[in-house]
């Protein structure tokens, strides 16, 4: 891959091999939920292994002030080492004495895990005294967390200062999908953006008007838009302080030839609820007493129309409500023509962060897509247009 440094460039035979993953997966009970985070990032330790390093691995877990068993990595191990087929030696710090004899003690190919990161503060405030006792651990450093990325903390961005320093093959596909999605993409360019409110995407709507030739506004947030065109939203979440703000984006698109496409009729109910009655309506012809809870079928029509005069394209956040039905109705729809479009070979999708993954997943097409980022912070900053420290710490000079 062109720009940055990855395992193609490292020589990891003998190597101690830092490598830091994302292991912060969701548990119940002492047990793992949801193995996505693991399986991800299964390639670059096998890799590594086979290539004879010694894979090290450094992963945070939750938000732990000081040490706790709560927040221990040790609950990850037997998870961790039933999905690589191999036995996974915990090592319970993360730094000093102990953890040098363990991985003086592991042959070549096998796997540590230390301990969480974040048992010391020192990982958050990215403070140099931790790198440097992280990094004496250490040949090279490998970074593999693409979701922890946007932060530049020793773990993810100090240690890359101070060890040669690559992308695992996790970071590196989702760096090459995210390169295709908007920094060289096949134009033209459709971002599509939904969720529940302008205000948290403000960056994010300023970056993409000057990047895409066409922005598909939906969900909440498209209310505040339609509120700043002058239409009586009803009850809808709108925030209605933000109009000037809109007005303000929708100038911005226009000024760099950006086509912007709202809803023109919505699926309008008087319930925040599943299955409440509901109707279709123009979007002018909201009731004072009705939300609007998703996109309607004609405006649904107009973005898969749009689908096929773009090639590529970029999505966060939902049409609607769609965790209710029937407001999953515009979010599954446009999802699955996007899927048909992308398995035919005319489309390239990224799609990613926070519930965004959940309405893939809902929609069915999680795995048809050209790429699903889980990564929700970093995926966000990215599509605002930020660079990330711990991609940035990977370029080639
Ligand atoms: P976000 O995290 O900003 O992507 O927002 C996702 C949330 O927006 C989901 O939980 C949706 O239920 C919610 N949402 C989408 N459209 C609407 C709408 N028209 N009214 C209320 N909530 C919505």
């Amino acid at each position: 891959m062109s720009g940055f440094r990855t395992l193609d460039d490292a020589q990891l035979a003998g190597k101690r091999v830092l490598t830091r993953v994302d292991l912060n997966v969701p548990m119940e009970d002492g047990k793992v939920t949801d193995a996505t985070r693991i399986e991800r990032i299964l390639p670059t330790i096998r890799e590594i292994s086979q290539k004879g390093g010694k894979v090290v691995l450094l992963a945070h877990f939750g938000r732990p002030k000081g040490r706790d068993d709560k927040n221990s990595l040790k609950q990850v191990v037997p998870a961790l080492a039933h999905a690589l087929g191999q036995p996974v030696i915990f090592v319970d710090d993360c730094i000093g004495e102990d953890v040098a004899k363990a991985i003086a003690a592991a042959k070549n190919g096998e796997v540590l895990l230390l301990e969480n990161t974040r048992f010391h503060a020192g990982d958050e405030k990215n403070d140099p005294d931790f790198v440097k006792a992280l990094a004496a651990n250490g040949d090279l450093f490998v970074n593999d967390a693409f979701s922890a990325a946007h932060r530049a903390h020793a773990s993810t961005e100090g240690l890359a200062h101070v060890l040669p320093a690559y992308a695992g093959r996790t970071m590196q596909a989702e760096l090459e999908a995210l390169s295709a999605g908007l920094d060289n993409p096949a134009r033209p360019v459709m971002a599509i953006v939904g969720g529940a409110k302008v205000s948290t995407k403000l960056d994010l709507l300023g970056n993409l008007v000057r990047k895409v030739d066409v922005l598909a506004i939906g969900g909440g947030m498209a209310n505040t838009f339609l509120a700043a065109r002058g239409v009586d939203v009803g009850k809808s979440l709108c925030e209605h302080d933000l109009v000037g703000t809109a007005r303000e984006i929708e100038e911005k698109a226009k000024a760099a030839g950006c086509e912007i496409l709202l809803p023109v009729d919505a699926l309008v109910a008087r319930e925040f609820k599943a299955n409440p009655g509901h109707r279709v309506v123009p979007v002018t012809e909201v009731d004072a007493d009705e939300m609007i809870l998703d996109a309607g079928p004609l405006s649904v029509a107009e973005v898969v129309l749009k689908l096929d005069h773009v090639k590529t394209v970029v999505w966060n956040g939902p049409f609607g409500a769609f965790e209710l039905k029937p407001f999953d109705t515009a979010t599954v729809t446009v999802a699955k023509a996007v899927a048909e479009r992308v398995k035919a070979g005319k489309l390239v999708a990224v799609a990613g962060g926070g519930d965004t993954v959940a309405a893939m997943n809902h929609a069915g097409v999680a795995d048809d897509l050209s790429y699903v980022s889980t990564a929700g912070g970093a995926f966000l900053e990215w599509m605002e247009g930020k660079a990330l420290p711990g991609v940035e710490a990977l370029r080639k000079d």
